[in-house]
């Protein structure tokens, strides 16, 4: 570790940070310990301008390839010595190329695809589809979901109703996952659009969704000629220990890892016979920037690389390893309520927000770079990169447990009974 940098220094770059994002942006960032630049990366390790070295287990789940991967740089730089962006009106083979591969990924029926810049946006595609191709307006999501900051997409983001949602006025609507009554009874009124649901519930705290659920939701959208939207952005290519969800949609977003750590890259993959006149509309959905040779370039590097038979198996098996040290090892510890995820998208849920926020801060000590849910702040995630060596990674499992084991204790004495007269 490397604390060599003076305080004022560290601290005269968070204001400089603040006073262009927001003083309390700054603020929080030396509260955190976190106030150093960033300046250059490989693999897990992020290297700050003071030459200190953290281990990333952050990243809000963009950096499964971990940083700097090779092959992604090499497709990257080549690319861009060739051509960078598009024309948009030539057609460019990398991102042919890579529209194949991600359909043939995406499994049947799934047989259209649009390109977009972020995840929100392929959200947006999503909805956007939905509605024209069905006439209908509402759009149901689930409590605890996160789908993206645009006003569409935080309109089907539960908490967000106040956040500049667009379809507020009773067209988004939230149910408990799990309660398939109430999904039916929404569908049977024939208002809406879409189905929207990520596998694991990521921003919304680490909520993993049973397969049952979804092949329900798959059913019932199916008898109500309602479209069902996978939201695998944060999920998908790896993440879970599995490259996309059995289940098969009618759309499914891809994002964060499709951009490889370097490239930003979302996509919306659907099925045309779904979509009618919209799915055959070249412009239903267009950007100045989406469907680059880079973009191409980047993807396939990406596909090169989780497709590899050994990828999501390992992501698999040592993500089940993390969840059990972590469990073993601080699943009692008085602040700590779960322990659960699946593959390298693990969640510790505490009981209290502050011990959550603390815990950042415990982390930043140990030179460990990890976040915590944007909707379920005391969830703090753990998000190795699959590109980890084992080492490596149980050296950061063992930085996190030493930050939990920091933690001040507020409840020494668990007791089941309530207390008189509390
Ligand atoms: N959908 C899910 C499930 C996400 O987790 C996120 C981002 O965290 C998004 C959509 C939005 O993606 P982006 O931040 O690239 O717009």
């Amino acid at each position: 570790m490397n604390d060599d940098i003076p305080t004022g220094r560290k601290n005269a770059f968070a204001d400089r940070y603040g006073s262009v994002f927001g003083r309390q942006q700054g603020l929080m960032l030396k509260m955190a310990g976190l106030a150093s630049s960033e300046c250059s990366a490989s693999g897990p390790w992020i290297e700050d301008s003071a030459g200190a070295r953290w281990l990333d287990f952050g990243s809000f789940g963009v950096h499964l390839l971990g940083h700097g991967h090779p092959q992604v740089a090499q497709a990257l730089t080549a690319q861009a010595a060739r051509m960078g962006l598009s024309s948009k009106i030539l057609a460019n083979e990398p991102i042919v190329a890579a529209a194949e591969r991600l359909l043939a990924l995406g499994g049947e029926p799934l047989d259209g695809i649009i390109l977009a810049n972020t995840g929100s946006e392929a959200v947006e595609a999503a909805l956007k589809l939905a509605r024209i191709a069905t006439g209908r307006r509402r759009i149901l999501a689930f409590r605890h979901a996160y789908h993206g900051r645009t006003p569409g997409a935080l309109s089907v983001s539960h908490g967000y109703e106040r956040h500049g949602a667009l379809l507020t006025d009773g067209q988004s609507s939230f149910i408990e996952v799990g309660d398939l009554r109430a999904v039916e009874a929404a569908l049977a009124t024939g208002a809406y659009a879409a189905v929207i649901i990520e596998p694991v519930q990521g921003e919304g705290g680490i909520r993993p969704v049973t397969t049952a659920f979804l092949q329900a939701l798959r059913e019932l959208t199916r008898a109500h000629g309602v479209r069902f939207v996978l939201d695998e952005i944060q999920t998908g290519l790896g993440r879970t220990g599995q490259l996309v969800c059995p289940v098969a949609p009618d759309i499914r977003l891809l994002g964060k890892v499709l951009g490889g750590g370097m490239f930003p890259v979302a996509a919306a993959l659907f099925d045309s016979a779904q979509f009618g006149a919209a799915a055959r509309d070249p412009v239903v959905h267009a950007s100045s920037f989406a469907g680059s040779p880079m973009a191409g370039a980047v993807v396939n590097a990406v596909l090169d690389v989780v497709t590899e038979p050994s990828f999501a198996p390992r992501v698999a098996r040592l993500g089940e390893r993390c969840r059990e040290l972590i469990a073993e090892r601080v699943g009692r510890h008085p602040t700590v309520a779960q322990v659960r995820g699946e593959g390298f998208m693990i969640g510790v849920e505490f009981k209290d927000m502050g011990d959550a926020g603390q815990m950042i801060i415990e982390a930043a000590k140990r030179k460990l770079l990890i976040a915590f849910c944007l909707t379920a702040p005391n969830v703090v995630r753990v998000y190795p990169p699959a590109v980890i060596d084992e080492p490596t990674l149980m050296d950061g499992i063992e930085r996190f447990c030493a930050s939990v084991a920091a933690l001040p204790s507020r409840d020494p004495l668990p007791s089941k009974e309530p207390l008189a007269n509390a």
